[in-house]
């Protein structure tokens, strides 16, 4: 385990792999890991977690590639994690993602995997989060997050993301969509993406009021910002508002403050997934409960009206 470590830390492309697996697969292997990476105090570590998110086909894919370019030519080292919490499968098996690998096969500074998220129950997968902490233990300097297909995790990524971007497209009903699904407030840096297309120095505009209009988070107001993925312009633009996001973060403990709401945030998800468990499996048992299930498969009880009497039951309110 010790040799394991140190291997992670070296950045082995191998061990790293391995390790996502465990943390995939939960397995007691991975809580073991997870004691060792995790530092008591909880330091933080430089490396910046950027999450990507915005509509399907909004061009995530297309930007995360050139900014992996782009990156790399800056010498950093970066992994790229796409969640897609749609699919159950795992472990980079996606036809984008082979693709992405080839290009990248060579490159010993790029790391890239993606995760699929589906029946972990609602919010950020744990396994998510478990593998952003051996990311984060890696000597790599920044992170990727790219959310795939459509789901509660386009917005739950605020809670592992130091900093959120939000693609838009000029595309007709984008921006009105991004805000039904509450995608404005989660932003802290917005693209608009597919500027070769007409319409994209209006739809900035519009997104600028929009956000204007909206209550901003700690000072921050979120920058928007002309990119083409397709031509790859824009990009270094991004890649400079994210930085500087990042120097925001820096000061005033405001980045040990969101990581620490973040853990929290875990801590919630971890309690309320484990406390169901515990619950029902109390409940099964039950005599009342179970009684009180068969009034309301027969229609004789509301459901509202059993549920509130086992909340009476548990909490005695
Ligand atoms: P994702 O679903 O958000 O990951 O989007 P993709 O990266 O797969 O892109 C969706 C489609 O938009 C693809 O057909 C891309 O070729 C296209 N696309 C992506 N970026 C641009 C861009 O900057 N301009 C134009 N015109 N098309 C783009």
């Amino acid at each position: 385990m010790e040799q394991f470590v140190k291997e992670l830390a070296r950045g082995n492309p191998r061990a790293i792999a391995r390790a996502i697996t465990y943390m995939e697969e939960g397995t007691e292997e991975a809580n073991e890991l997870l004691a060792r990476l995790q530092s008591p105090l909880g330091a933080v570590r430089q490396v910046h977690i950027i999450g990507i998110t915005g509509a399907p086909g909004a061009g995530k894919s297309s930007l995360v590639d050139q900014l992996m370019g782009y990156l790399r030519s800056q010498g950093l080292r970066l992994a790229v994690l796409a969640i897609d919490p749609s699919s159950p499968f795992t472990g980079g098996a996606v036809l984008g993602d082979r693709v992405r690998m080839m290009r990248h096969a060579l490159d010993s500074g790029i790391f890239i995997r993606s995760m699929g998220t589906r029946g972990s129950g609602g919010g950020l997968s744990r396994s998510v989060r478990d593998v952003l902490q051996v990311l984060s233990y890696a000597p790599f300097d920044v992170i990727l997050l790219e959310t795939v297909g459509v789901g509660q995790a386009e917005l739950d990524i605020v809670y592992v993301a130091d900093t959120v971007t939000v693609v838009l497209t000029p595309v007709g009903g984008d921006q009105v969509q991004a805000a039904k699904a509450g995608l404005m407030e989660i932003g802290d840096v917005f693209l608009i993406n597919k500027a070769d297309i007409p319409g994209a120095e209006r739809t900035a505009k519009d997104v600028r009021d929009m956000l204007h209009v909206a209550d901003h988070k700690e000072d921050w107001e979120p920058p928007v910002v002309l990119v083409s993925a397709l031509q790859n312009t824009g990009i270094a633009e991004w890649w400079a508002e994210c930085e500087r996001h990042f120097a925001f973060l820096a000061q005033e403990e405001r980045l040990q403050t969101r990581r620490g709401r973040a853990r929290v945030q875990a801590m919630r998800e971890l309690l309320q997934q484990n406390m169901w468990r515990e619950m029902e499996r109390k409940l099964r048992l039950d005599e009342r409960y179970i009684r009180l299930q068969e009034y309301v498969q027969s229609g004789e009880w509301s459901v509202q009206r059993a549920v509130r009497e086992i909340l009476h039951d548990i909490f005695k309110e």
